[in-house]
């Protein structure tokens, strides 16, 4: 247990029950034992976690990031929608003519282009609704597959960020 001492972290200074709760649970999420210790912490005692113990405060504004921008992609899915219906109906007022009409593929292209867009926009808001869950559970901004802590720059620029830049790499090379 000493060698995890540190700066404002000295394991002696835990009580048993939580020494024997870390040594039992090591090998667990290092996320999980953050948000076990951040609880624990509000106790008063005065002593941060471990180095890879993510700060409430971080949290916080993590949650926040992710509120902002959930409220983002909803109001853009509702722009698109918006924009694919007007076009749906652009194009019911005066049916393009496909065969002799130029205007008609482009009007058919805009509309899948839309399509597509709203698409995406649904599973960026998906994705950053169950990040909102897993940061509630407690186990956000832990990689998925290596277990490691995603470091914060990342999940600022990417919130719904699953995995550390290089189990991502690795997972899309192996999709690819
Ligand atoms: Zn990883």
């Amino acid at each position: 247990m000493s060698d995890l001492d540190g700066p404002g972290f000295q394991a002696c200074r835990l009580h048993e029950p939580i020494v024997d709760f870390y040594q039992h649970t090591a090998g667990w999420r290092l996320e999980l034992w953050s948000r076990w210790s951040s609880t624990r912490r509000s106790g008063g005692c005065g002593q941060h976690g471990p180095a890879a113990a993510r700060s409430t405060s971080e949290l916080a504004h993590l949650e926040q990031v992710i509120a902002v921008e959930r409220e983002r992609a909803s109001a853009r899915i509702e722009a698109l929608t918006r924009q694919f219906d007007a076009i749906v109906e652009s194009s019911a007022i005066a049916p393009p003519d496909d065969e002799h009409d130029p205007e008609g593929s482009t009007v058919a292209f805009e509309r899948a282009q839309v399509a597509t867009l709203v698409t995406s926009a649904r599973s960026r808001l998906a994705e950053l609704e169950q990040a909102q869950q897993r940061l509630v559970g407690g186990w956000y901004g832990s990689c998925e597959r290596c277990g490691q802590r995603i470091p914060v720059d990342r999940l600022l620029a990417r919130p719904m960020a699953r995995m550390c830049v290089a189990c991502a790499a690795t997972d899309r090379l192996r999709r690819a």
